[in-house]
């Protein structure tokens, strides 16, 4: 745990250079705006420790395979994020002296992100080996108006140095992932031109053969400025733009890039696509690109914000969280996924993992438009074909949805996650209920949405074996949620989401009948479907087998969970947690230690199908063996917990998950940020404190507060609504910013909401 930034309402701001933790700054400080991002790097060079980041959506490189045994089953590949060219660079010299924040004497330095605003700002007062005493301002965005922008400001004073300041803005397309397999190069040059005006690089990635073109127009505002020397090399180009300098004075340099990729475009169009913009964007001006941004980055807040009164870091966390998944994922692109580490760090390969569905997809639809929800619903359908070429890989019918991907297919291997966490199928077809019942949405089933249940529900039919001495269906040998446990027999919560996928899909299948009859026809013989595959599920939910034990009225979360030496994290010893970095695996792997939520997973998916009584026994029972050491862990826990009246469990959660990057609490957050579980923090407030649920259409809330706080608020989009609720500890008020009458339940009790009106309880 180490905190580097301080606490402040709408910035994170790093007030002095720390050299030792560099890469955790650069980490906090990315930016992005879903269709590509950057970590918080110096735009000049910097010779101390530093991960030069910059990725760029759907742009991805198949990393050979490398494990010690391989497995019938496996993916050839592991779906590697790339690392992309380094289109931000600016060397800056003074005379002949290039400014480097390592070695040059630093007296003042701020490195700050705006999130009202989005942008990254940067200041620093230094001194060279030589003398030289200037100072900088740096002003960097990733356009959220125009997303294959990025514009830069840099502006140098000089205390005292007479002389010339260049600067040498460049693309560098010779960039390695630090985490490649075998060290390879995965990119490879196309194209490359650069005058005095512009310059182009275009590379490929090798294999997956993506072109990613980057134009960069650069402006110079100073004394006596000239542009000579241009570098046009294969990986290179730059430019160097000089100007004269005096004591007092002053000169900005200005450096626009348009990045375009054949993800848009087609091969050929694509430097002359981004010519063409950066172009527009040189013409338009920084003050205009910047204004634009600020004014964007407020309509989206004006939706998207979380408010927290009376205590400034945890209303910086929430903040944190909401900007960097939006800086990751905005949902106009059904090609793209949110990915753990998002536009921040390599270290998870793949986008794409069940965290989408299980914790992001709910984010979306309370602070977006439904459509942005759909898109994400849509980027699985797509994948369909190639998720029951995975099933059929294994042995199977229908389809099992990969547990790691970039484009449907599986690029994740390791045994006891890829052939065994199916839980995932689970959680892809709860996010379509999910959606359905928030939205109403209904035309997402015939269009989509059947198709896909259908072909999980074969795969769930497929997976299970009837045992007929118990006289019940198994699931055996899985990984549940909780990877602390492999290869276990009737894990609860596989149990739990296979049947009720199966029911699921039975009741889109009445509806469909009774609603759609034509398409559902078209659908059953499209999919090959039969009165028998019906008739099959329905005996799987009958004869379901979930193991449970009658005197601890718990579920158990896996056949043999009870034989296990049951001890409490309390108990342990503080030395040997985490677990993970302190334990072997196997005996991690033997003990009662739970990583994440497992049963309790099930009672937030499924949550109106388990009364109060059953979520605070298996609380209780699992909570304190349970060491969180999943990020996505804390959040399902503060949701039950604030449900079954446990406020201050469920505060102590929450702040697990609310600054879980800004505090680095799991020593990591220098690989990257932790972009799915932040979903788990809004979650936390919006389904845990304000109890926020949809049943049958109807809006519910059943909030509280934690004492720590004076107040909190938060808006959603709710079906042509904009709601905003507020709660303090005397009352709570819900407002209908935007919409017409209707009626929403608090506390179990019916409310009128007129347009325009607030209910104030
Ligand atoms: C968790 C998984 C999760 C993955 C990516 C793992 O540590 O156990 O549930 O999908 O991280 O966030």
């Amino acid at each position: 745990m180490k905190q580097i930034c301080k606490i402040d309402e709408w910035k994170v701001i790093e007030d002095h250079l720390h050299p030792e933790d560099n890469r955790l700054a650069e980490s906090l400080m990315s930016i992005g705006n879903g269709q590509m991002g950057m970590r918080g790097i110096f735009e000049e060079t910097y010779s101390g420790d530093t991960h030069q980041g910059t990725y760029i959506g759907g742009i991805y490189y198949p990393d050979k395979t490398r494990v010690g045994w391989w497995k019938n089953g496996y993916p050839e590949y592991f779906a590697k994020v790339l690392n992309a060219p380094n289109v931000t660079g600016i060397r800056v010299f003074a005379d002949d002296e290039e400014l480097d924040l390592h070695t040059w004497k630093v007296h003042d330095f701020k490195r700050e992100l705006n999130m009202k605003h989005g942008y990254l700002y940067r200041e620093f007062d230094v001194t060279s080996p030589e003398g030289k005493h200037i100072k900088g301002k740096v002003t960097r965005f990733f356009s959220i108006v125009n997303a294959s922008i990025i514009a830069i400001k840099y502006e140098v004073t000089s205390e005292d140095f007479e002389g010339e300041i260049t600067f040498q803005p460049y693309m560098d397309g010779d960039v390695r992932n630090e985490d490649a397999n075998y060290d390879e190069d995965f990119w490879m040059p196309v194209h490359h031109e650069a005058d005095k005006e512009q310059a182009v690089l275009t590379m490929r990635t090798r294999k997956t053969e993506f072109d990613v073109s980057a134009a960069m127009a650069n402006q110079l505002v100073g004394q006596e400025t000239k542009v000579e020397d241009v570098a046009n090399e294969k990986e290179y180009v730059d430019q160097k733009h000089t100007a004269s300098i005096k004591p007092g004075g002053k000169v900005s340099f200005y450096k626009y890039v348009a990045v375009t990729t054949s993800r848009h475009f087609h091969k050929d169009e694509l430097a002359d696509k981004a010519k063409k913009q950066v172009t527009k964007a040189a013409d338009t001006g920084f003050t205009s690109l910047f204004k634009q941004q600020m004014e964007a980055w407020e309509r989206r807040w004006n939706h998207a914000d979380v408010t927290i009164g009376g205590d400034t870091s945890a209303q910086q966390g929430i903040r944190y969280n909401i900007f960097q998944l939006y800086n990751t994922y905005t949902g106009e692109d059904a090609l793209l996924n949110i990915g753990p580490k998002g536009f921040t760090g390599e270290k998870y390969g793949g986008s794409t993992y069940w965290d989408t569905e299980a914790y992001c997809l709910p984010f979306y639809l309370g602070t977006a438009d439904s459509s942005i929800a759909r898109n994400l619903l849509i980027y699985r359908y797509r994948h369909l074909e190639k998720a029951k070429e995975n099933a059929t890989k294994l042995g199977m019918e229908g389809a099992l949805y990969p547990m790691v991907t970039m484009n449907g297919e599986e690029s994740h291997n390791e045994w006891e996650i890829t052939f065994e966490e199916i839980h995932r199928n689970g959680a892809i077809a709860h996010a379509i209920w999910n959606y359905v019942n928030y939205t109403g949405d209904t035309s997402y089933l015939p269009e989509y949405g059947f198709e896909v249940l259908a072909e999980i529900s074969r795969y769930w039919a497929s997976r299970v074996n009837y045992n007929p001495r118990k006289g019940k269906y198994m699931i055996l040998g899985v990984t549940g949620p909780n990877e602390y446990e492999n290869n276990v027999n009737n894990n609860w919560h596989t149990n739990r989401m296979a049947s009720w996928t199966l029911e699921y899909t039975l009741s889109v299948t009445l509806f469909l009948e009774r609603n759609h009859q034509k398409r559902f026809v078209e659908l059953k013989n499209q999919l090959g479907l039969t009165e028998d595959d019906f008739d099959h599920w329905k005996d799987i939910i009958q004869h379901m087998y979930y193991p449970v034990d009658e005197q601890l009225g718990v579920y158990l979360q896996q056949d043999g969970f009870l034989d296990k030496d049951l001890i409490r994290v309390a108990d342990l010893d503080e030395q040997h947690l985490p677990l993970n970095q302190n334990w072997s695996w196997d005996r991690i792997l033997r003990s009662c230690f739970i990583k994440q939520a497992d049963v309790l997973q099930s009672m937030y998916f499924l949550n109106h199908r388990f009364s109060l009584e059953e979520k605070k026994r298996n609380f209780d029972f699992y909570e304190p063996m349970t060491v969180h050491e999943s990020s996505l862990s804390p959040c399902v826990h503060s949701i039950i917990a604030a449900e079954i009246g446990y406020e201050e469990k469920a505060y102590e959660m929450y702040l697990r998950t609310a600054r879980l990057d800004l505090d680095n609490y799991n020593n990591d957050t220098e690989d990257g940020l932790h972009i799915t579980s932040m979903a788990g923090s809004w979650l936390s407030i919006v389904h845990g404190f304000a109890g926020m649920r949809v049943e049958k259409g109807g809006l519910h809330f059943k909030p509280f507060i934690p004492k720590a706080w004076e107040d909190y608020s938060f808006k959603i989009n709710f079906r042509g609504h904009l709601i905003k609720v507020s709660v303090d500890h005397q009352q709570v008020v819900i407002t209908q910013e935007e919409g017409s009458d209707f009626a929403i339940f608090i506390n179990g009790e019916e409310k009128q909401l007129p347009a325009e009106g607030e209910i104030t309880i």
